[in-house]
């Protein structure tokens, strides 16, 4: 079996080309390193079932030979980066969402799209489940990243409607872990960063909004499963963990976790950033027989130590 990932550089990515390796799969690992890094997949260049292609998946995409799945996982995931990028983040996943899912349809391969809880926006409901539609901007500043995951939602269940494309989309939620750039961003990596040097750990707002954290074998756990898995065409999944915490309880328990001596700060409030985040992962857990299995603390304590390593590098 032949897989296509795209983002292979990056966060889930790799990890994704790893789990496909070692479970047989031959990996066909395509990025632009726009947010990932060769460090990531460096250990898989030479492998007899690998191959990387440095490639934009903006553009027309086309691979001899037969490809059974294809991962759609191209695109800047952390706010930082999207609102850095913001039309590079609206093409690859409008137009790269229609290129590999033109090059799926071609290759009569399964199809993945790496969706988000973005969809959601500021949710109304509490804990989302994959019937609510969501609140979402269309023209904030995070509108680039949740408005072309909408987008691209639509356009897989468009492939699925009119050409019978087996499409499947994973909701992911906030997922940490080794190989996050410890300077992209995202909470958890920027928190874990500011303990270890002993700097203040920077809150947007009141620390009162939540996050519920996934730890990435867990999350790479359930796309495997969504992957593989018969008689899924046209289903969407949330994938997370529904533990839930505030911003606030998240930055004293780094600060515990690191025995660091920073102090936290309140920074001004980001635009719409979404007050509370919770999945509900009801159907993962009755269709998929998926569940996280690693608890917060358990999963930051591997990551806090992946992390000591590598502070002093700019990764
Ligand atoms: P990441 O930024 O680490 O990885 C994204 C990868 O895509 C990078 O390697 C980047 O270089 C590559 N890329 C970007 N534009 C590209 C292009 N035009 N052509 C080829 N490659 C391109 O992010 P991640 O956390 O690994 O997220 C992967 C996917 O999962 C994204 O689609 C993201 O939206 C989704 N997701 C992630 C999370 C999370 O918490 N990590 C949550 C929800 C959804
Ligand atoms: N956050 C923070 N300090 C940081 C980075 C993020 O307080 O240095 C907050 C952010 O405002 C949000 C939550 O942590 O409420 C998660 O942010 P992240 O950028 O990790 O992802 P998001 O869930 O917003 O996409």
């Amino acid at each position: 079996m032949r897989v296509l990932i795209t983002g292979a550089a990056g966060f889930i990515g790799s990890h994704l080309c790893d789990r496909f390796i070692r479970e047989g799969f031959y990996v066909i690992g395509m990025d632009n390193f726009l947010t990932g890094s060769p460090n990531n997949i460096a250990h898989l260049f030479g492998h007899p079932s690998f191959k990387f292609l440095h490639y934009n998946v903006v553009n027309y995409i086309y691979i001899e030979g037969k490809v059974d799945v294809v991962v759609h996982l191209a695109c800047p995931a952390s706010p930082v980066d999207y609102i850095k990028n913001p039309i590079h983040t609206m093409k690859v996943d409008s137009l790269g969402t229609l290129n590999t899912l033109g090059f799926a349809k071609l290759k009569g391969a399964r199809y993945i799209f790496a969706s988000s809880s973005e969809v959601y926006g500021s949710p109304h409901v509490h804990p989302q489940p994959e019937t609510y539609w969501g609140y979402v901007n269309p023209i904030g500043p995070r509108s680039v990243y949740d408005e072309a995951k909408r987008f691209s939602e639509a356009l897989c269940m468009a492939y699925y409607r009119e050409h019978g494309l087996d499409v499947r989309i994973a909701r992911i939620f906030n997922t940490y872990g080794q190989r996050m750039r410890i300077k992209d961003g995202r909470v958890i990596p920027t928190f874990i960063e500011k303990a270890l040097k002993g700097e203040p750990l920077p809150i947007y707002g009141d620390g009162l909004q939540t996050r519920s954290f996934c730890y990435i074998d867990d999350l790479i756990d359930g796309l495997f499963k969504l992957s593989l898995r018969d008689g899924l065409e046209g289903e969407v999944f949330n994938l997370g963990n529904p533990e839930e915490i505030t911003i606030i309880d998240l930055a004293r328990l780094i600060v515990e976790l690191t025995e660091s001596s920073s102090q936290i700060v309140n920074l001004p409030p980001r635009p719409d950033d979404p007050p509370r985040r919770c999945p509900d992962i009801s159907k993962a857990k009755s269709i998929l027989e998926w569940e996280p299995k690693t608890p917060l603390t358990h999963g930051l304590v591997e990551v806090v130590s992946w992390f000591r390593d590598r502070v002093g590098l700019s990764l």
